[in-house]
C-alpha cells in the first residue's frame, strides 16, 4: 500500500522562534514555487509566512499547543507530503516531546523531511519534487500481527 504523491504537493512549514527569520527568508526567496503547492503551518510560523507569500496557509495552533502534534497526525493520515522544519538545535524547546514525536512520524512514513536550509534547498529543487511520486510505505504487517 505504497501512497501516490500529485504534482501539487501539501507541503507543511514549522520553524521555532529563532529560526522562523531563516523560513521567511527561505520561503520568499521561494515563493513562486511554494505558491504551487498547498502549504500547511504551525500558527506563529504560517501567520508570518501568509504575509510574504501572500497565499492561503492552513494554520494549526502554534507548535506548543499542539500543533506539532496536529502535522504528525496529518503525516499519519496520508495528508501532508514533505516537511520542512526548521528546529532550533541551539534551545531547549518546552514542547520537545511533540518535536521528537514529529519528526518520528515523519520517518514512520517515509515522507521527505528538511531539517535545515540546504535540505529544503535540495528538497524543493529535486526533480521528483514537481512530478508525480510514489511513496514506498514501510510495510508494518508483522508488527500488526504481533502477538499480544
Ligand atoms: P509556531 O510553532 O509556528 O506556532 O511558533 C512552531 C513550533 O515551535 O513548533
Amino acid at each position: 500500500m505504497n501512497r501516490k504523491l500529485d504534482t501539487r504537493k501539501r507541503i507543511a512549514l514549522v520553524a521555532h522562534d529563532n529560526k522562523k527569520a531563516e523560513l521567511v527568508e527561505w520561503a520568499k526567496y521561494n515563493k513562486a514555487t511554494l505558491n504551487k503547492h498547498q502549504l500547511f503551518a504551525t500558527g506563529t510560523t504560517g501567520t508570518m509566512l501568509e504575509e510574504v507569500l501572500d497565499t492561503h496557509i492552513t494554520k494549526l495552533l502554534s507548535g506548543p499547543l499542539g500543533g506539532d502534534q496536529q502535522i504528525g497526525a496529518l503525516i499519519s493520515e496520508g495528508k501532508i507530503d514533505v516537511l520542512i522544519f526548521f528546529w532550533d538545535p541551539m534551545a531547549a524547546q518546552p514542547h520537545d516531546p511533540d518535536i521528537k514525536a514529529l519528526l518520528r512520524l515523519g520517518v514512520v512514513w517515509n515522507i521527505p523531511i528538511a531539517s535545515d536550509r540546504s535540505t529544503a534547498d535540495f528538497i524543493l529543487t529535486s526533480p521528483l519534487f514537481h512530478q508525480k511520486y510514489e511513496v514506498l510505505i514501510p510495510d508494518y504487517t508483522t508488527y500488526l500481527k504481533r502477538q499480544v
